[in-house]
């Protein structure tokens, strides 16, 4: 399963928003695919369409789809020539599949900023040039053995070569990798040097529960904001605190709780959102009486790899799959109605299913 790692500074609020996320607790039952380890926590899609095919199939059970995040405590200055336990971190970051980046934004005289005072920007450069630093060394190294094979006209080395340098010129230039123009080509090329500046990146700005309203005027955040928009990266908002709060909340109470602090959607939920959209992935439904359920696939699937997220015998006897669009399914407000309005198509091995597409799927056992 794929995975989003947490990374930040140490007092950030990076361990407040894990235990966010792990005390809002998602059935592990439910998920067999996802790890069993106290490093990682899995979190459930808020997903408003799951609520409305509920009402509409009235289903006995209904179930969410999640996925993981890994807490990647303690990156410090220094990581990237090995100190302390530097090393260590950099090969969990290189296991995840994209990096959200918690960012001090806010003020507490109480609590010690490992720099002398807030300044995310500072904080972000200084994670970021770790990175960057790390994979400027495994460029290097593989650099002194694709030149030489080059000179010797080794072909798949001759193709290689001018990419590193693209790349070690990029990082030269503080450039993270995912910043470097590479072409599909140019990528594919790389991709199996696992870079760890090439992984996507969010950053998580945390902000103090009495900013966390008027967030956008909140000058850190937008430091932070100026700073992501150059590096092609979205920017989500927490109070890392109110969500480890509400997490002990049931639902209704949730609500109430946001209505008082005056904001509409939980930080985290839009994290969650964020994030799963940074990996890569998509939902598809199936909607029967006995269960209402999102399954999770990695966008450009084509239907019997989907299939196969139910079941390995669902993608091994695959024959097709009935689809409907979820818009066209509550538009014409049943399964039913929706074949009778043409709605309802029947998908082939080669079909590539689209978000929101819920699917019935038929196979050979
Ligand atoms: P980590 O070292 O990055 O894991 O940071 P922690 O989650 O342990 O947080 C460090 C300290 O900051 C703790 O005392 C937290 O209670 C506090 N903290 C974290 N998030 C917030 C927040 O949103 N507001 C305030 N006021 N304090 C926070």
């Amino acid at each position: 399963a794929l995975t989003a790692g947490i990374v930040g500074l140490p007092n950030v609020g990076k361990s407040t928003l894990f235990n966010a996320i792990t005390k809002a607790g998602a059935e592990a039952a439910n998920y067999p695919f996802c790890t069993i380890d106290p490093n990682v926590g899995i979190v459930e899609v808020p997903d408003e369409r799951l609520d409305k095919l509920t009402e509409l199939v009235v289903p006995k059970k209904t179930v969410p789809t999640a996925f993981e995040f890994t807490d990647i405590a303690g990156i410090v200055e220094g990581a990237s020539k090995g100190e302390g336990l530097g090393n260590k971190f950099l090969s969990h970051i290189r296991e995840v599949d994209a990096i959200c980046q918690v960012v001090r934004c806010f003020v507490d005289e109480n609590i010690t900023h490992v720099a002398g005072k807030v300044n995310p920007i500072d904080d972000i450069e200084i994670i970021n040039l770790e990175l960057i630093l790390a994979d400027m060394e495994s460029v290097d190294k593989r650099l002194a053995r694709v030149s030489k094979m080059a000179k010797q006209k080794d072909k798949a080395a001759m193709i290689e070569e001018p990419i590193l340098l693209k790349l070690k010129e990029g990082f030269e230039n503080e450039l993270a990798a995912r910043s470097v123009d590479l072409t599909d080509d140019e990528y594919q090329v790389v991709k199996g040097m696992h870079l760890l500046t090439i992984k996507p990146m969010l950053y998580v700005a945390n902000v103090s529960e009495d900013e966390i309203a008027d967030a956008d005027n909140n000058p850190y955040v937008q430091q932070v904001r100026d700073f992501a928009a150059k590096d092609n990266a979205e920017v989500i908002v927490v109070c890392a605190k109110i969500e480890e709060e509400m997490a002990e909340l049931e639902d209704d109470e949730k609500e109430m709780f946001l209505e008082e602090l005056g904001i509409k959607e939980s930080g985290l939920d839009q994290l969650i959102k964020a994030t799963y959209n940074l990996l890569g992935l998509a939902t598809y439904f199936t909607a029967g009486v006995q269960e209402v359920r999102a399954w999770t696939f990695r966008k450009g699937m084509k239907a019997p790899q989907c299939a196969g997220v139910i079941h390995t015998d669902f993608e091994r006897g695959f024959i097709r799959a009935e689809t409907v669009a979820y818009d066209d399914l509550v538009e014409n407000g049943s399964m039913a109605a929706a074949k009778e309005a043409g709605k309802v198509r029947l998908e082939g091995k080669e079909y590539i299913v689209k978000d929101g597409d819920v699917m019935l799927f038929r196979f050979n056992v």
